[in-house]
């Protein structure tokens, strides 16, 4: 099992302890995180595997960087870490309100961050982890602006079915995330019964969204296993068949 998208920086984690899987992709929300992230990963080379990246609705804490300081930042990071990063993002538009730690950003301004970090993937041949929350449609025509140069995972993907042929028409390094939710919102699984399954990666989103038996407590990586027990039932195959398959997903999209 892979986790592809966990917040364990020191912001959500206390003690960090290392997980029962085959490993986890962190993810992360800014600049400060991006660094804990490549710290987490050169301490657990080959379990955990880092993130850089800037939430559309995240700041730093001091909030002290220009837009392009903090481009700059990540372009940075990459290029010394090359080993152990292996993604951009999270990054994205994300129009829902705002939750007490994450702050209003203008709409134009989610967008240059957003392209920002698609060029920065293009230019490092990186994934990008693209958060979307009401704003699919406008995420589909900024992609679909550079071509076919792109490769990601929308994830915690919210879409629905009239959206699924939209991501693949982004390109073939395109991937769906799916999360805990799964295991409670039987909407969400009509729509993973039509994403291909070449398609498919599952994630936590840890410390949030946690799944059933565990919902109302923090999320964690390991609990990715109700997710992949949750589409081995779905696509009627076995657990271990099924982790082969998502597992073969995510190594491909990550390279790792
Ligand atoms: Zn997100
Ligand atoms: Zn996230």
């Amino acid at each position: 099992m892979i986790d592809t998208h966990a917040h364990l920086s020191k912001r959500f984690c206390d003690v960090f302890e290392k997980p029962d899987l085959r490993g986890v992709v962190l993810a992360a929300s800014n600049v400060e995180e991006s660094k804990d992230n490549i710290e987490l990963a050169k301490e657990y080379k080959g379990v955990l595997w880092a993130a850089v990246g800037i939430h559309p609705q995240q700041t730093d804490p001091e909030n002290k960087l220009s837009i392009d300081e903090q481009l700059n930042s990540l372009d940075a990071m990459v290029e010394s870490n090359k080993s152990v990063v292996k993604a951009i993002g999270e990054c994205g538009l994300d129009y829902s309100p705002v939750l007490d730690d994450e702050r209003e950003r203008p709409k134009k301004e989610q967008e240059i961050l957003f392209r920002g970090q698609i060029a920065l993937s293009i230019k490092h041949k990186l994934p990008v982890i693209v958060h979307s929350r009401k704003t699919m449609d406008e995420i589909f025509e900024i992609i679909k602006s550079y071509g076919k140069r792109t490769k990601g995972v929308i994830h915690c993907y919210t879409g629905g079915k009239k959206r699924i042929e939209k991501v693949l028409e982004l390109g073939p390094e395109w991937y769906f995330g799916i999360d805990g939710n799964l295991t409670y919102e039987s909407g969400l699984e009509e729509v993973v019964k039509l994403i291909p399954k070449d398609r498919l990666i599952l994630e936590t989103d840890s410390p949030f969204l946690t799944p059933v038996p565990f919902r109302g407590e923090k999320n964690k990586p390991e609990y990715v296993k109700y997710v992949y027990e949750k589409v081995a039932e779905i696509w009627g195959l076995s657990f271990e068949e099924t982790e082969k398959i998502i597992d073969g997903n995510a190594k491909r999209l990550f390279s790792i």
